[in-house]
């Protein structure tokens, strides 16, 4: 295929994402999908950085033991775009900053050398907030004590899109316990309990695609998570 075949073809590609995701917010689908809030959030007139310093030395659930540090998130605390991952490794915990390890290089390629942004003009955080030991998958407990935190990070932060690195964060997202590879390459509606809006803004949408710590160990599926994050840069204005 020629350059100027592929350059419609993402040109096209770009409006016809476009109109569709504009078409579910003028009908209010996305935000009548939102799920009502169960409870009261603990957090919700905290600020980012009370919210950090409360995370600092959160000690609600075993994973404080062990952890070095908490990584609580990093970027642009207005952006736009949102990445969510699973949980800071033994890179992160070492150094308190989510994506800093092979698998962070990896995420920094795609959003710098790939979607041609900033790091810090994105946000970066995870579903949980303190490394498990062995790098183990966290454990259902484990989110849902720790999620307050992203949630009330969100509220905050109002994206427009999420990232959801992996399929923790994808089922976290959305409220589902479908696997990543059947989620990945759509927009969908956020789905997180208790979500607060601003009247005046839109829910973000959500874009599971793979991990990147997935793409070291499976490097065929970039191609997949490049197919993702061209969607997400033709939805975002300015990109
Ligand atoms: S993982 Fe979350 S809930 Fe558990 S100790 Fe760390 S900050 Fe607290």
């Amino acid at each position: 295929m020629d350059r100027d075949s592929l350059r419609k073809d993402y040109i096209e590609l770009v409006a016809s994402v476009r109109e569709y995701v504009e078409e579910q917010l003028q009908f209010g689908f996305i935000e009548a999908e939102l799920s009502e809030p169960t409870e009261e959030s603990p957090y919700a007139d905290f600020d980012l950085p009370a919210l950090a310093t409360d995370a600092a030395s959160c000690t609600k659930c075993p994973l404080h033991e062990t952890r070095n540090s908490v990584v609580f998130g990093v970027g642009d605390t207005s952006a736009d775009l949102m990445f969510i991952g699973e949980a800071p490794g033994a890179d992160e915990d070492r150094h308190g900053e989510p994506f800093v390890g092979r698998a962070g290089q990896l995420l920094t390629q795609i959003i710098e050398a790939g979607m041609k942004l900033k790091r810090e003009n994105v946000y970066i955080a995870n579903v949980l907030k303190c490394r498990p030991p062995g790098n183990r998958n966290p454990e259902s407990d484990e989110v849902e004590t720790c999620s307050p935190y992203l949630v009330r990070q969100i509220e905050l932060i109002q994206p427009k899109v999420i990232v959801a690195l992996g399929s923790f964060a994808a089922q976290m997202m959305l409220g589902t316990k479908t696997g990543i590879t059947k989620l990945r390459g759509e927009f969908h509606p956020c789905n997180v309990p208790g979500l607060r809006v601003l009247p005046h803004k839109q829910p973000p949408v959500v874009m599971p695609t793979y991990h990147p710590a997935y793409l070291l160990r499976n490097p065929n599926a970039k191609r997949d998570v490049w197919e993702d994050v061209k969607k997400v840069l033709a939805f975002l204005p300015g990109t």
